[in-house]
């Protein structure tokens, strides 16, 4: 994924931070309501999709369908590989590749994506549809769309489109609520992330009171690896390197997966979501980095920090966005560049 890092730092930078007023909320649900029963509506997330990008996609797309809507499609930037932990989610059937998405959709509606940059080849369809939606919570979004329901407090995008589905009178059933509860388990590191509040538990409760089996579920999507990814992460995580003059002192720990690394364990690039659970744990870094080879000298980079760090200023700085605590952008040229590049900018906003 390409981000111009000027542009879209600018841009991310002068995001505002409130959450949506009674007036977009009202704006969202008439742009629902006022759609025929035989438009159609195209919803699309940001590229390589997480569990919230998904989940909140998936289980609006399944609202939609309960209000009568017969033409929905969700879709995604890039290859159309699901991630396997989510190939099971309720609504996968309606998931289409990027190139067969509709050109001409009567309303899109975008999740998870904090700037149009995130939409890849599909960022287009929301300046030429007649209506487009945007449900994210990054503080950093770019409000890229016409009616925007962007909570930077909201936990993740699914929180939104929960609200969005009660507005619209859609009732929860278990398929809905799955969704919903893989969105929010994920974006909240299965409920034990600073924004689980009150609020967050108490959707939990209205989803798990659906029938859903949250120890099934997350066995399914966060405990289920083949044994390929065991030893690939073995291989990952011996590389490590912990630089405790990082960050003005704060410290960095970092390491890297090449796609040689995938092709020797014959694992697919999911796998290597989980590994920046594992190198944040270290405690004399507040900065974690995992560097993914996307392509020969193209790095997907994930940063989290421990407290004291605002990593999505960080990632903003580099041409990315996220959250204070996780963040990432994309990084060109040899891995070592990446870092040394992110190692200046640390050193640069830690100092201040
Ligand atoms: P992760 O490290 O789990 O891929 O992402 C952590 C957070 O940073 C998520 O909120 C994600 O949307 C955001 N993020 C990751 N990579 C990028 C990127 O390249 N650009 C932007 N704008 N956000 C990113
Ligand atoms: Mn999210």
């Amino acid at each position: 994924m390409t981000e111009s890092a000027g542009a879209s730092a600018v841009a991310e930078a002068s995001a505002t931070c409130e959450g949506p007023t009674e007036a977009d909320w009202e704006a969202a649900v008439a742009a629902v309501r006022e759609l025929p029963p035989h438009a159609r509506v195209l919803l699309v997330c940001h590229v390589n999709p997480d569990g919230d990008a998904l989940g909140s996609m998936l289980g609006f797309a399944l609202g939609l369908r309960r209000m009568g809507l017969r033409h929905v499609q969700a879709t995604f930037p890039g290859p159309h590989e699901i991630p396997q932990p989510f190939q099971t989610l309720p609504g996968v059937e309606l998931l289409v590749p990027a190139e067969q998405a509709w050109t001409d959709p009567d309303l899109v509606v975008s999740f998870d994506a904090a700037s149009a940059a995130r939409l890849g080849c599909l960022a287009d369809r929301l300046l030429t549809a007649p209506q487009c939606l945007v449900l994210d919570h990054h503080a950093s979004n770019t409000r890229f769309g016409k009616i925007h329901l962007v909570d930077p407090n909201a936990a993740a995008t699914s929180v939104v489109a929960e609200e969005l589905l009660a507005r619209l009178a859609v009732p929860l059933d278990a398929e809905i609520a799955e969704c919903f509860y893989v969105a929010v388990a994920t974006d909240t590191g299965s409920f034990r992330f600073d924004m689980t509040t009150p609020a967050v538990h108490q959707m939990a409760a209205r989803l798990i009171a659906t029938g859903l089996r949250p120890g099934e579920i997350s066995r399914r999507v966060f405990d289920s690896r083949p044994f390929g990814a065991i030893r690939l992460y073995g291989d990952v995580l011996r590389r490590a390197q912990l630089d405790t003059e990082a960050a003005g002192g704060r410290g960095l720990v970092w390491t890297y997966a090449t796609l040689a690394d995938l092709e020797r364990h014959g694992q697919q690039a999911y796998v290597l979501e989980a590994l920046i659970d594992s190198v944040r744990c270290a405690i004399e870094a507040d900065v974690s980095c995992v560097l993914k080879q996307v392509a020969e000298q193209e790095w997907a980079v994930s940063l989290r920090s421990r407290g004291a760090t605002d990593v999505a200023q960080v990632a903003v700085a580099l041409g990315g966005g996220g959250h204070r605590m996780a963040a990432g952008f994309t990084g060109y040229g040899s891995a070592r560049s990446v870092i040394n590049t992110l190692r200046a900018t640390l050193d640069r906003l830690c100092a201040n």
